[in-house]
């Protein structure tokens, strides 16, 4: 899925208490591809990578240099979301629920990548098997997509700021 709708994603299941949570899982939401494709289009920017051409469709995945590779298996593993969620858990003493911002980027890309770029190496470094899925960038998945985005953030926006309605929402 696209960066944008990840955030909004992550935001909208595990943001909703209070606009620090909010915006918590939203920048968690949209970690896993700014700390990998992320750090290749800043490098590609200040003139130390070659940005990849995307004008013909999806560039041949050789042409990514390996380390956004690397990233992206780290960043694209529901195997370590599990375990750091469940470290953070420790470590806090309580579940950090913001973090499943990141465990739902990695579900949500699954479908969404076919074998063609980048499909989701969600049980790295367990096993390299991946789901040939349907790439996210087709219409057939955009539009619904932000359709419903909009419509979910329709709802949550109005309850929000219908406090007289709402008297139990959590306050910041
Ligand atoms: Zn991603």
């Amino acid at each position: 899925m696209d960066i944008v709708s990840h955030g909004l994603w992550g935001a909208l299941a595990f943001g909703r208490q209070s606009r620090k949570s909010f915006w918590l899982a939203f920048g968690i939401g949209l970690a896993p591809d700014l700390f990998s494709f992320g750090i290749l289009w800043v490098a590609a920017s200040v003139g130390l990578a070659h940005k990849p051409d995307f004008s013909h469709g999806l560039p041949p995945e050789s042409s990514i240099p390996p380390y956004v590779h690397h990233l992206y298996d780290v960043t694209h593993s529901f195997v370590l979301f599990l375990t750091v969620f469940a470290l953070v858990w420790v470590i806090a003493k309580r579940p950090v629920w913001e973090l499943g911002a990141w465990g739902l980027h990695v579900l949500v890309d699954i479908p969404t990548h076919s074998f063609a770029f980048f499909p989701t190496p969600f049980l790295w470094p367990l096993s390299d098997w991946k789901f040939d899925g349907w790439p996210w960038s087709q219409p057939a998945i955009l539009i619904p997509n932000f359709t419903v985005l909009l419509l979910l953030y329709g709802w949550f926006l109005l309850q929000q700021y219908r406090p007289a309605l709402k008297p139990e929402r959590v306050r910041e």
